[in-house]
């Protein structure tokens, strides 16, 4: 509605529907905001090797220099900046525990500039196809030329490759709470997780008419295991006075699921998660030990990246246009953002300094644009003409000052 007023060449602004520039240089500490929940806790200037193994951030894998065919290699945000720069990068958004490659033994040409002293290997890292760009069981790019259908891919909290959610064997829960996924393949290494998905986690697929030989083998291999590793310390926690196992009292309740297809988890499933030594033990064993750290999620993750700025939530209209760009795009917008933000500040501020009004949306769509041609041309003096004849268009009516 806005828009429309704000087309009719400025004369009929209407108060409702402005705003001071107070509140527009409000709006830019929003979109800073929203900006750091994306990139969050990775630097863009220094090279995370030295910090070992990162608990989570920004990951990239360039097929100029480790192309598919030879071995995986992962590289730091600010690496991807500063030493794959022009390369043909696979975003791979964030991955846990891993530390950067950049120009380690892996690449046969490329010397880092950021850390160029790195040991041959990560031996602690872990790859996978998306290294080489392909994502979910079916092993596709992303965006997939070919693929026509309109579908989310979303990311599994265990292995964090990204799946079609057509690819999920479940249908996606509606429902925003349900917040984390854990996919099939996933589910079916570890039968403890299918343990508490019967209690904690979303509906799973009905029970299959006649025949259900998944529901009837695997409860009892899991009751097996919790016998022999879960009892005994029940027992023993109970004679040292700490609560009993919760995974044991839930297995009580005696809820089965279906056994099969992607499972969504409700928030705070972490916390539910029984972390009783022997628990913790078979969670270690199964490589699951980080699902008992709340703060290991992506959304703490990001949370801690809004929270570094400020404390309290914005809107997100940089994030809504941002939408229909890849996530390299996004990075690529929000960081060059970033870079000329004090640029941009300046120059709102003169217009503040003048008391000028202007309407909300238009503003939006116009820094938005405005970020765009950044991006498009490197040059600062370009964009600040292009803004001040934006101001200006029109017969010197303000387009959206
Ligand atoms: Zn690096
Ligand atoms: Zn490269
Ligand atoms: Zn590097
Ligand atoms: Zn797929
Ligand atoms: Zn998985
Ligand atoms: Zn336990």
């Amino acid at each position: 509605m806005t828009s429309e007023a704000s087309s009719q060449e400025g004369g009929s602004m209407c108060e409702e529907q402005t705003i001071s520039l107070v509140d527009v240089l409000e709006e830019d500490e929003e979109l800073e905001e929203e900006a750091s929940a994306v990139l969050a806790g990775s630097d863009s200037d220094h090279c995370s090797y030295p910090l070992g193994y990162v608990k989570r951030q920004a990951l990239y894998a360039c097929n100029t220099c480790t192309p598919k065919g030879g071995e995986a290699a992962g590289v730091c945000l600010a690496c991807s900046y500063k030493c794959h720069e022009g390369h043909e990068l696979f975003e791979l958004y964030t991955k846990r525990n891993f530390r950067c490659d950049c120009g380690n033994r892996k690449f046969s040409d490329l010397q880092c500039k950021l850390q160029p002293d790195k040991d041959d290997v990560n031996s602690l890292n872990k790859y996978s196809h998306n290294f080489f760009g392909v994502y979910c069981t079916c092993r596709r790019p992303y965006p997939d030329p070919d693929d026509q259908v309109e579908d989310e891919m979303i990311q599994c909290v265990v292995c964090e490759d990204w799946l079609h959610s057509r690819h999920l064997g479940c249908m996606v829960p509606d429902c925003v709470e349900l917040q984390e996924m854990i996919c099939e393949a996933c589910m079916k290494t570890s039968p403890v997780l299918w343990e508490y998905a019967a209690h904690l986690a979303a509906a799973g697929p009905e029970e299959p008419k006649g025949e259900g030989p998944g529901a009837e083998a695997i409860p009892e291999k899991t009751e097996n295991k919790e016998e022999s590793v879960t009892k005994p310390s029940c027992k023993r926690s109970r004679e040292e006075g700490e609560p009993c196992c919760r995974l044991k009292e839930l297995q009580a309740g005696g809820q089965k699921r279906v056994q099969s297809g992607a499972v969504f988890w409700p928030s705070g499933w972490r916390s539910k998660l029984c972390s009783c030594a022997p628990c913790q033990l078979m969670l270690s064993e199964a490589g699951l030990s980080f699902l008992l750290d709340e703060t290991d999620t992506v959304l703490e993750y990001e949370n801690k990246g809004k929270s570094r700025e400020r404390e309290q939530p914005g809107t997100d209209p940089l994030m809504s246009a941002l939408d229909n760009l890849s996530r390299v795009q996004q990075l690529e917008i929000i960081h060059g953002y970033n870079d000329m933000k004090t640029e941009l500040k300046d120059f709102l501020q003169r217009f503040a300094a003048e008391g000028k009004v202007g309407q909300k949306p238009d503003f939006v769509s116009s820094l938005f644009l405005f970020f765009l041609s950044v991006f498009s041309s490197s040059s600062f003096k370009q964009v600040r003409s292009w803004l001040h004849s934006l101001v200006y268009s029109q017969g010197r009516q303000p387009f959206f000052f």
